[in-house]
């Protein structure tokens, strides 16, 4: 496929904020996405006729951060909407306190819809899964074997790196190893028989579960849908096979709410890269003409940092290329 200009590769939040920066500067880029639609970690799917938010469960807004104007265009557009500002803090044996924050945002139609609303703009292949990036003697980039004028990875840094050839001289140097694993295991109850304001639920010494999210009233539909997140550990335990966690992951949840119904339905979805060990503060890495965004950059990890991370390499990239 011939791809003119930049190429970004992979259309998470940080890819598309990164095309959409090049793209206000004028210059032509396409995103592959090997996905069927754009979204990454802010994806769903539709379970039982509702859209169910299976990866990021929320986005925050801090003070003074450049996002805040998407934000709010989403919200004045009826797409995204604050959620609460408070959840549960629970042990494995049930809630013992509640914390406060800031504002939560969800979407009425699953996180993904904000993606696929800042992708509108943009060119995009989906279902395009890019084998391989090299860089020639040059320091042109290509893009399975298509030259192009620059290419940014915006993506964790495994799936990264198993494109670049690490022993070539003028490929960012990345951090495969530190990324962790999340299974989220979606419930489907006959009712919904757990407190009104519970939200959501941080929870702390389990060595099952880490989160749990009511879908039904993030979403603001009132569907009797929970979404529980394991720890690190124990989807590492079940990456292979991950329907095998869904009766321990369960059995925690209602414990924890000290539910009687046994859930109708569950669907889990492996993310076997969730979140970066060592999140960098460095906002991205740029390395001749490839370049490299994410929520491994920009600390803390996160939906906020990813699209900041996007957004700055797209920013300098155009100021390089213009020259
Ligand atoms: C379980 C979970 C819970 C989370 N909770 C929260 C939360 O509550 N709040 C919050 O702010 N953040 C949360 N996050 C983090 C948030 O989802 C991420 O920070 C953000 O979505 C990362 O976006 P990204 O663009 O950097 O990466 P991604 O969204 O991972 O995008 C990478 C894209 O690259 C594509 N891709 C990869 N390889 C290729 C290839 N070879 N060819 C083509 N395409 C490719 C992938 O399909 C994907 O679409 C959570 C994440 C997970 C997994």
């Amino acid at each position: 496929m011939v791809t003119p200009g930049a190429a970004v590769v992979g259309g998470g939040i940080s890819g598309i904020a990164c095309a959409r920066a090049l793209a206000e500067a004028g210059l032509a880029v396409r995103v592959l996405e090997r996905g069927r639609r754009p979204g990454g970690r802010m994806a769903g799917r539709t379970l039982h006729g509702r859209a169910v938010d299976l990866g990021a469960s929320y986005l925050t807004v801090p003070d003074g951060s450049p996002f805040a104007p998407v934000v709010a265009d989403w919200v004045r557009r009826g797409l995204a909407r604050p959620w609460t500002d408070t959840f549960a803090v629970a042990g494995p044996d049930g809630v013992t306190g509640t914390t406060t924050g800031p504002v939560r945002y969800g979407a009425a139609g699953g996180l993904r819809s904000l993606v696929v609303d800042l992708a509108e703009v943009l060119d995009v292949v989906l279902e395009h899964t890019v084998e391989a990036v090299r860089v020639d003697g040059d320091g042109r980039p290509t893009v399975d074997g298509d030259a192009v004028d620059a290419v940014v990875l915006a993506m964790p840094d495994p799936q990264a790196q198993r494109l670049l050839d690490p022993q070539a001289p003028g490929v960012p140097v990345l951090d495969p190893d530190s990324w962790r694993p999340v299974l989220a295991v979606a419930l489907g109850f006959p009712q919904r028989s757990w407190p009104a304001d519970l939200h959501g639920a941080f929870v702390h010494d389990s060595p099952v579960l880490d989160w749990l999210a009511d879908d039904g009233d993030r979403r603001g539909d009132g569907a009797p849908v929970l979404v529980a997140h394991s720890t690190a550990a124990f989807a590492g335990q079940h990456l292979a096979d991950p329907e095998r966690a869904v009766p321990a992951l369960t059995a925690a949840v209602r414990r924890l709410l000290d539910l009687d119904a046994e859930p109708e339905w569950t669907h889990v979805h492996r993310w076997a890269y969730a979140r970066p060990g060592s999140p960098r503060e460095q906002e991205f890495t740029l390395t001749g003409r490839v370049g490299v965004c994410g929520d491994g950059w920009s600390a803390p990890p996160r939906v906020e940092s990813a699209w900041r991370s996007g957004t700055a390499l797209g920013r300098r990239l155009a100021a390089t290329l213009a020259h």
